[in-house]
């Protein structure tokens, strides 16, 4: 006890520690006038069916054009917001946006479903399924079927009542949910059985190093194995190559994102990557694998 209370006493006098609050505090006040200014954007990377080389949708990933660092990653900045209400604020505002980009693309005559990544204060948000009610409301054109919440893992562990409920309401809405980075988390199986998910996303990590290492091999090849047992679709993150889109053809994933498909884009690039992608003949080969 006496160590405890000498740790806290330091801290109380620890300057550095002053500091270090003081510094995420202006980060967060930077990150606020981000979002009121407009200095965020929302990026996209298709997803296709190897099979058919169709594309089946967008995810949206989230981009800063900083005015002074140039444009940043979610990886640059999203920890600075990480379990403070600021992230409900960045998830509405990407439901938004995401909402806002389904209407003119309709209008564009493209149909395009957007997956749109949740973290997890925001899911378990008491009123969550309420204002996306309401944000859809807003958007009447829009089909709540072309939006689908990508959440971790991890999310519904942390609270799985809340966690529940709030996925039940959502698809009571029509909107539909993506297990993300499915791999990484502790209870893989007991939560895929309860989970309203329609979306198995078996993460990035494996994936790469699947053609190299056995044991990414085996855990790919599990969660494909589990994923066609529970009849869930089930999509590989991080294809890069060929050989990797090859490879996971031949143990039954058929839908992938990834480097070797596309990059994340803006939203005026998506349409002429359409047209690029129809003569992608190697990749679209994979069809008659
Ligand atoms: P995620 O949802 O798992 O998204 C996939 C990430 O992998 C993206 O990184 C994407 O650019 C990257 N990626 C896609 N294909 C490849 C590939 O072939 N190779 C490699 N090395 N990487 C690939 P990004 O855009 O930097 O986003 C990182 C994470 O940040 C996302 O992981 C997601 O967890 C989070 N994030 C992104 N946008 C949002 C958002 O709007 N809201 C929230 N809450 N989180 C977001
Ligand atoms: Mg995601
Ligand atoms: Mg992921
Ligand atoms: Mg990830």
């Amino acid at each position: 006890r006496a160590k405890q209370r000498g740790r806290d006493t330091y801290h109380l006098f620890d300057p550095t520690h002053d500091l270090l609050l003081q510094v995420r505090h202006e980060q967060r006040q930077r990150f606020m006038d981000a979002l009121k200014h407009g200095e965020l954007r929302l990026f996209y990377q298709p997803q296709v069916d190897m099979r058919s080389g169709q594309v089946v949708g967008v995810e949206a990933l989230i981009r800063w054009q900083h005015p002074e660092r140039g444009l940043l990653s979610p990886g640059q900045f999203l920890s600075t917001i990480d379990a403070t209400p600021l992230e409900v604020d960045l998830g509405e505002w990407v439901l938004e946006h995401a909402l806002q980009q389904l209407t003119q693309w309709q209008n564009d005559g493209i149909e395009m479903p957007i997956n749109v990544n949740i973290s997890p204060t925001h899911l378990l948000v008491s009123n969550f399924s309420q204002r996306l009610a309401e944000l859809l409301a807003r958007y009447p054109t829009v089909s709540p079927s072309l939006l689908k919440l990508e959440v971790l893992e991890s999310a519904a562990m942390h609270d799985v009542k809340a966690a529940l409920k709030n996925m039940a309401s959502c698809q009571a809405l029509g909107v539909s949910f993506a297990i993300d980075d499915f791999g990484t988390g502790f209870s893989s199986l007991t939560h895929l059985r309860q989970l309203p998910v329609s979306l198995i996303k078996i993460d990035q990590s494996f994936v790469r190093d699947m053609l190299s290492d056995q044991d990414d091999m085996a855990i790919v090849e599990s969660v494909i194995y589990m994923a066609n047992r529970f009849k869930r679709p089930m999509l590989a993150e991080g294809v890069e190559t060929l050989e990797h889109a090859k490879a996971l053809m031949a143990l039954g994933c058929e839908l992938a994102q990834g480097y070797g498909i596309a990059r994340p884009m803006p939203p005026e690039a998506v349409s002429e990557w359409l047209t690029h992608w129809t003569q992608r003949h190697e990749w679209r080969a994979l069809a008659t694998l």
